[in-house]
């Protein structure tokens, strides 16, 4: 929650500075000045990270892609960043590496997107896809953290380095930990390829179908 209080903070310096003010102190701010709440409901959750300003993102941005699916899923999809087609449309994985995912669900899970909760580390578009500053993803990463709390999901597929990276803390290099299964509080992580990934490397496919029915036994032994 620090990074959200500090994000907070650096949000109503910015407004004083447009204000005219050249120097404060921070000591000007109470503590219960700032909101560092976040909404116990995924309704109000994704209604506040609509209107959220506290990164660079917000100002390239065309929509706020917050997530969707089951809010009582035992699976959740964690990607890295919106798409092109996301931010376009406000959804979490579309386009081309979308429809790949929903088929991998579907034919190794048996599971529709329906039945999953999907989101991203991120939840605005970065312009530089291949490389977000790693400053967006702290200051986004709060959003992230209750989502998992409000759904508590049994497993979460971390599809990419960095959605592994922000969900475990580990910096480890996704080809050392894809299919490795991560115990966090309360809920399991598994990593392996993201779906962009596997249109660019179509024989990677076969990694992530041996990782997908790792999950399918973890979820019938639960
Ligand atoms: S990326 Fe996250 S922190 Fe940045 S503006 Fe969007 S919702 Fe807010």
């Amino acid at each position: 929650m620090k990074n959200l209080k500090n994000a907070l903070l650096l949000k109503q310096l910015y407004q004083l500075k447009n204000l005219g003010y050249k120097y404060t102190s921070v000591s000007i701010f109470k503590e219960d000045e700032l909101d560092l709440t976040l909404p116990n409901t995924l309704e109000s959750l994704e209604k506040q990270a609509k209107e959220c300003h506290l990164c660079e993102l917000s100002k390239s941005r065309q929509k706020v892609a917050f997530g969707e699916g089951s809010m009582r899923a035992d699976v959740m999809i964690v990607g890295d960043a919106p798409s092109s087609t996301d931010d376009s449309s406000g959804k979490v994985f579309t386009g081309r590496s979308g429809e790949l995912l929903t088929k991998m669900l579907e034919n190794v899970l048996g599971l529709s997107r329906n039945d999953v909760y999907m989101t991203n580390v991120l939840k605005c578009r970065a312009l530089d896809t291949q490389s977000p500053s790693p400053a967006f993803a702290h200051t986004c990463h709060p959003y992230l953290l209750k989502q998992i709390e409000l759904i508590q999901p049994k497993i979460i597929i971390a599809f990419g380095e960095m959605a592994y990276q922000y969900l475990t803390g580990d910096d480890s290099l996704m080809v050392d930990v894809r299919g490795a299964v991560h115990e966090k509080d309360g809920y399991k992580v598994i990593a392996t390829y993201h779906p962009n990934y596997l249109l660019r490397n179509p024989s990677a496919k076969k990694e992530v179908f041996e990782d997908l029915k790792k999950v399918k036994v973890l979820l019938s032994t639960m």
